[in-house]
C-alpha cells in the first residue's frame, strides 16, 4: 500500500493534533528508516530524538523480546529484578553522587515528579524555568515551559505558573551585551531575570528548571559560566538545581551528561528519550542526600507504568550498548565532523547564519542574510523539504516555534560516512533554497 492510501486512513481514524508530513514510515535499521513507498532515509533527529542506538538494533530488539515473555508488568507497589538494575546502572553511569531514580514513562511525567520532590523539599511553591525552555505538555510540566505559539494559543494559563528568565542566547542577546561574534556570554540576561524575579515573585523559588542545550528553543547552548551562576544562586536560596537531560542525556553531547561540559551538579537530574532508547521510560535522578529527605518526609510517587520490567529491560540494554559500543566517544567524534561540515556551509552560504551545539546535538539558523540576521522561517522549510526528497530527515518542523532553526540529532551510532553523505545533501538543499 502507498504512503498515499496510508495518509487517507491516518486522516480518516486518528486526530490530526499536529502537523503530519506525507511519508508514511514503516521500518527502519540503525540510521535509516524506510516509507511504505520504500524510500530510505537517514534519520538524522533519531526517530523524536530518542532512538540513540539507532533503529532496530538487534542487542535492544532481543532484550525486549526477551522480557516480553519472562514478565511485563507488576503491580507499582512490587519491584522486579529489572527496575532494580535499572536504578543501579543508572547510579553507575551518573556522577557523583546522584544514586537513586524514580521511573516513569515520559519526559513531561519525570518534570512533574521533580516539581513535587522540589515543592516537597523546600516547602516553597514558585519555580524559575527560562524563556524557550521545553519541560512538556502536562499541566506541571508546561507551566514551565517557556515556549509560545501551538503550545499555548487556546489553552489559557496552566499550573504552576513560573517566572521566566531570559535565556543565555549569545547569537540574539535580547539585551545586546554579548559580543555577538564570539561564543561568550555577557551575563546581562541573567541580571535582568534576576530582577524579573525578585520582582515578580519572592526572589526565593523551589527550584530553578533548565535544559544544558535548549532544544524546541532552538538548540541554545548555555555558556558554562552562567551555568555555574546559576548554580551558586540556587545554593544562596537553598532553591534545587533541576537539570532536564531528555535529549542530552546518554552521550548526545559527547559527554555522557551536558551538565559535565560545566562542572555543574544538579539536585535532580530528570531523563527520558535516550534513557529508554525508544520505548517509554523516564527517570528523575536526585542526589543520595536528597533521597533520604524525600523518604523521611513520606514522597508519595507512583504510576501505572513506574519501572515496568519490559520499559526497565529495554532501558537496560539501550544503556549496554551505549557503553559496549562506545557511543559517548563516538557522538563527540563524529559530532565533530559534522560540526565542521556546518561550519564550512556557513561559510559557503550567506543564508546560514549561526551553527552551534555541542556533540552530536546541533543547529544551524537560516537567515535572509548573515549581515541583518533575519530569521528566514519559509527558507528553512525549503531546506527541510529538499533534505526530505534527497533522503535526509531533520529537525524541522513547519508551524514549530523557532522555525528558522534546523537541528541535526542523528543516533550515537551514525558513522563518518553517514555523517559526510549528511552534510553533501544539506550541502545541495542550501545551494537550491539560496538560488
Ligand atoms: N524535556 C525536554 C528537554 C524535551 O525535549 C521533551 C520532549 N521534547 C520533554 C521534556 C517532554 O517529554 P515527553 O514528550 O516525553 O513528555
Amino acid at each position: 500500500m502507498t504512503s498515499k492510501s496510508w495518509i487517507e486512513r491516518d486522516r480518516a481514524s486518528r486526530l490530526q493534533s499536529r502537523y503530519t508530513f506525507p511519508e508514511v514510515l514503516e521500518r527502519g535499521n540503525g540510521t535509516l528508516v524506510y516509507d511504505t513507498d520504500g524510500r530510505e532515509y537517514l534519520d538524522f533527529v533519531s526517530g523524536q530524538v530518542c532512538a540513540v542506538a539507532g533503529h532496530a538494533h538487534p542487542k535492544y530488539a532481543d532484550a525486549i523480546a526477551k522480557q516480553a515473555h519472562t514478565l511485563i508488568q507488576r503491580g507499582s507497589a512490587f519491584t522486579d529484578t529489572c527496575q532494580i538494575q535499572l536504578a543501579e546502572k543508572v547510579a553507575q553511569m551518573c556522577p557523583g553522587d546522584l544514586n537513586k531514580s524514580y521511573f516513569a514513562c515520559t519526559g513531561s511525567e519525570s518534570n512533574e515528579a521533580a516539581l513535587r520532590m522540589a515543592k516537597l523539599i523546600t516547602g516553597r511553591h514558585e519555580v524559575a524555568a527560562l524563556v524557550r525552555g521545553y519541560h512538556g505538555l502536562t499541566a506541571g510540566s508546561f507551566g514551565i515551559t517557556g515556549l509560545g505559539g501551538v503550545f499555548r494559543e487556546g489553552y489559557g494559563p496552566m499550573q504552576p505558573g513560573a517566572v521566566f528568565l531570559p535565556a543565555p542566547y549569545v547569537y540574539r542577546c535580547p539585551f545586546k551585551g554579548c559580543d555577538q561574534d564570539g561564543d561568550s556570554c555577557a551575563m546581562t540576561c541573567l541580571e535582568h531575570g534576576l530582577d524579573t524575579l525578585r520582582r515578580t515573585s519572592s526572589g526565593r523559588p523551589a527550584a530553578v528548571f533548565v535544559e544544558v542545550v535548549q532544544s524546541a528553543g532552538g538548540v541554545i547552548v548555555l555558556p558554562p559560566e552562567w551555568l555555574r551562576e546559576v548554580r551558586r544562586l540556587c545554593d544562596e536560596w537553598g532553591a534545587l538545581l533541576v537539570i532536564d537531560e531528555a535529549q542530552t542525556g546518554f552521550g548526545r553531547t559527547g559527554k555522557m551528561f551536558a551538565f559535565e561540559h560545566s562542572g555543574v551538579m544538579p539536585d535532580i537530574l530528570t531523563l527520558s528519550k535516550s534513557l529508554g532508547g525508544g520505548v517509554p521510560v523516564s527517570a528523575v535522578v536526585v542526589r543520595d542526600g536528597l533521597a533520604a529527605e524525600l523518604e523521611a518526609k513520606g514522597y508519595y510517587q507512583s504510576s501505572s507504568h513506574t519501572g515496568d520490567p519490559l520499559l526497565s529491560a529495554a532501558a537496560l540494554a539501550n544503556l549496554m550498548i551505549i557503553e559496549e559500543e562506545g557511543l559517548v566517544e563516538n557522538a563527540r567524534k563524529v559530532g565533530e565532523l559534522l560540526h565542521r561540515g556546518l561550519e564550512q556551509l556557513r561559510k559557503e552560504y550567506d543564508i546560514v547564519g549561526d551553527v552551534r551545539g555541542l556533540g552530536l546535538f546541533l543547529g544551524f539558523e537560516i537567515v535572509e542574510s548573515k549581515e541583518t540576521r533575519t530569521a528566514a522561517s519559509e527558507l528553512a522549510e525549503t531546506v527541510s523539504a529538499h533534505c526530505q526528497r534527497d533522503g535526509l530527515l531533520i529537525g524541522h518542523v513547519p508551524g514549530a516555534v523557532s522555525e528558522n532553526i534546523i537541528r541535526i540529532l542523528p543516533p550515537l551510532t551514525t558513522t563518518a560516512s553517514e555523517a559526510e553523505r549528511a552534510l553533501e545533501i544539506l550541502g545541495s538543499a542550501l545551494a537550491q533554497a539560496s538560488s
